[in-house]
């Protein structure tokens, strides 16, 4: 008999709420890819990401000028910040293959008993190309950019 696997949605949301997420996946909490970036933003926000590119991602505002879109580094994604509570909730990327965001896993409301260990993850020495290749491959289809 094939297994049968649940697609489970998980919320998100920055602390005031005005920018949230859900986040669908098949996978069990246990088995979500988490990671830590090195960079100097993610490492300030001490934030854990995870993504499935076999999921779901949608991100919803209840006021458009809260998300701040801030781009560094290679400026090939906006990573989503809200500007009143300051939490960074998520990053996201339009290519010429779709659109594709990650979650900042903290940000899930409730954050899921048992995440894994997240990995170190250093993304540095990318050229513009395989970061972006990277981020289609290995990030959650999303719905529309925000
Ligand atoms: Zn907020």
């Amino acid at each position: 008999m094939a297994m049968t696997f649940l697609l489970r949605n998980f919320e998100g949301s920055c602390h005031c709420g005005a920018l949230g997420f859900s986040f669908q996946t098949e996978l069990p909490v246990a088995k979500w890819s988490v990671r830590a970036c090195q960079c100097r933003f993610c490492r300030a926000h001490g934030a854990l990401t995870t993504s499935d590119p076999r999921g779901r991602l949608r991100f919803h505002v209840s006021d458009d000028e809260l998300p701040e879109h801030y781009r560094f580094g290679l400026k090939t994604a906006d990573f989503l910040l809200c500007k009143r509570c300051g939490v960074y909730v998520g990053a996201q990327i339009a290519t010429t293959h779709g659109a594709f965001g990650i979650i900042n896993a903290l940000t899930t409301t409730p954050v899921p008993q048992g995440l894994p260990a997240a990995a170190p993850a250093d993304y540095g020495s990318e050229s513009p190309d395989e970061r972006v290749a990277r981020r289609e491959k290995q990030w959650t289809p999303l719905e529309s950019v925000v």
